[in-house]
């Protein structure tokens, strides 16, 4: 959806929509995509540092994510792991244990186009978290900021 909208604020606005409310001309809009199916494009991050405590991703679409490490590392969804936010947005894997060295990254890569592999100081780095699922937890990890 957000790249949708950066393309409807992208629209020119002398296409005669004045008389339109904003909601009518964003459900024309809606339904117009919708009609020709533009490609979503591919979600990539076109920038990925670390910044203290926190793994900060620029996204092609223009937004960017922030990731507490320790949150990130809770949500590992490698096997061993399995760590996935449930429907109210909190993680407990009561099996796995951490040391300080479970949150402090060592490195990370890319892997095949669409996940990123983070390695931790402990020795663990078998979790490949993909775009979708980083943007998914970014949205997690800033309504529990919020909260
Ligand atoms: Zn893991």
């Amino acid at each position: 959806m957000r790249a949708f909208e950066v393309w409807c604020l992208e629209l020119p606005w002398d296409l005669e929509l004045g008389f339109w409310s904003f909601r009518q001309a964003a459900q024309a809009l809606l339904c117009a995509r919708k009609l020709t199916s533009l490609p979503e494009m591919p979600l990539e991050p076109k920038n990925i540092q670390q910044i203290g405590s926190e793994l900060a991703i620029q996204w092609n679409d223009g937004t960017e994510s922030f990731f507490d490490l320790q949150l990130l590392r809770r949500a590992c969804p490698c096997a061993a792991c399995g760590g996935e936010p449930d429907v109210l947005g909190n993680i407990s894997r009561p099996h796995v244990t951490y040391s300080d060295k479970s949150f402090e990254l060592t490195g990370f890569e890319i892997v095949g186009g669409y996940a990123l592999q983070p390695r931790w100081r402990d020795g663990h780095g078998t979790g490949i978290y993909s775009f979708q699922y980083l943007r998914r937890l970014a949205e997690v990890n800033a309504s529990n900021q919020s909260a």
